[in-house]
């Protein structure tokens, strides 16, 4: 058989997502296409090639070395930004697939949506919001954008990756609203392969968060046993298994919470798409968003939230971590801004068309939290 058969793939896959996914899910074939047109490849789908685009790119490899709650000083048990992004991709294809939704597209929306994150997290975030605060501030939802649609070059012959429309615009509503911006036109509310990223990005941070604290001993397990959805989870353990370590009581606790928490986001979701009727990608742009967990699930995730905020986004160690990466970012950004011939070619490009305090956020936030760092100790 020929590797590259002769009969049109691109058909191939409209014929695969039309037998296989549900009519309320975003099929390849009427995607609004990307920027720039382009052939069909002879045997990926379009958002499987946008998939491909964004595990390629620099900015996506980078997250490897990027903060997600807790820097690289602590140590290496606990996720960072990118082992964060497969653990929401992992979920959200469970959900994708269990639902009958576009698996690439989710998969496509997954890996990208913590792209745009600069080095230290929400606190290098703050930041350069701070920096940019006259010239339109930084958000990384926002900046996750600017990559993929400017900084980042996919091809020579055009900037950015050249995604299709469905990946961008999905990027688009995680994006805080502009005053100027209108809001979502009507009947152009999030797909259902957008809603499912959202939701498994939620449900990733609500567990692994919590499991990385109690690692780091910054959280003890008797605190997280006072909140309903973690005390569950641990009787359903106990009733399993007679004798367990804290640690593999921990790890069965996360991977339960898991289970729970995307088969609640299941069956809550699927009533709601029964109960509206939602028969067409049409119709799920019309509704409200669908996707969510169950009301009593809803409160007993807000909980660990809550608590997740109070006792370890606060916790003083983590405060102070934070300070000292914001003061050392705060810092490069004001030296470079004062000698702007000191950051790199393609930077300084920037600077003569989009500004230096453009060039120096696209430069700082395209930095690790290790070249952060080492830029910052030479001075
Ligand atoms: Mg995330």
């Amino acid at each position: 058989m020929p590797l590259v058969p002769s009969q049109p793939l691109a058909d191939a896959v409209a014929q695969r997502e039309q037998a296989t996914l549900a009519p309320y899910a975003m099929r390849s074939a009427d995607s609004a296409g990307r920027k720039q047109g382009e052939p069909p490849h002879p045997y990926r789908g379009p958002f499987q090639r946008d998939r491909d685009r964004i595990v390629h790119c620099a900015a996506f490899r980078r997250l490897s070395s990027k903060t997600q709650v807790f820097t690289g000083d602590l140590g290496d048990y606990h996720r960072t930004r990118l082992t964060h992004t497969l653990e929401v991709a992992s979920i959200a294809r469970t959900l994708a697939r269990a639902m009958r939704l576009n698996e690439d597209l989710v998969e496509a929306l997954a890996l990208m949506h913590d792209i745009g994150h600069p080095p230290f997290g929400h606190a290098g975030e703050a930041v350069l919001h701070e920096c940019m605060q006259q010239h339109g501030g930084f958000n990384h939802n926002c900046h996750a954008l600017r990559i993929v649609e400017h900084l980042e070059q996919g091809d020579p012959r055009s900037s950015g990756l050249n995604l299709s429309a469905e990946v961008l615009e999905g990027q688009r509503l995680r994006a805080p609203q502009r005053r100027e911006d209108a809001g979502p036109q009507e009947g152009h509310g999030a797909l259902l392969e957008v809603q499912v990223v959202d939701a498994a990005d939620s449900i990733a941070y609500d567990t692994h968060d919590a499991d990385d604290a109690l690692e780091l001993g910054l959280i003890e397990m008797g605190e997280l046993l006072e909140l309903p959805l973690w005390k569950e989870a641990a009787a359903a353990a106990a009733d399993r298994f007679a004798t367990l370590s804290q640690r593999q009581l921990r790890r069965i606790i996360v991977r339960d919470l898991i289970e729970r928490l995307v088969s609640d986001m299941l069956a809550a979701s699927t009533l709601r798409i029964a109960a509206q009727g939602l028969d067409s990608v049409a119709a799920v742009r019309r509704s409200e968003r669908v996707v969510h967990p169950s009301h009593e699930l809803a409160e007993q995730k807000a909980e660990l939230e809550g608590f997740l905020y109070q006792r370890v986004y606060r916790h003083p160690e983590i405060l102070a971590q934070r300070k000292r990466a914001q003061d050392a970012l705060r810092g490069m950004f004001v030296g470079y801004l004062a000698d702007i011939a000191r950051l790199p070619e393609a930077f300084q490009l920037t600077a003569r068309a989009n500004g230096a305090h453009q060039a120096v956020t696209d430069y700082l936030a395209s930095l690790t939290d290790r070249s952060a760092r080492q830029e910052f100790e030479r001075g």
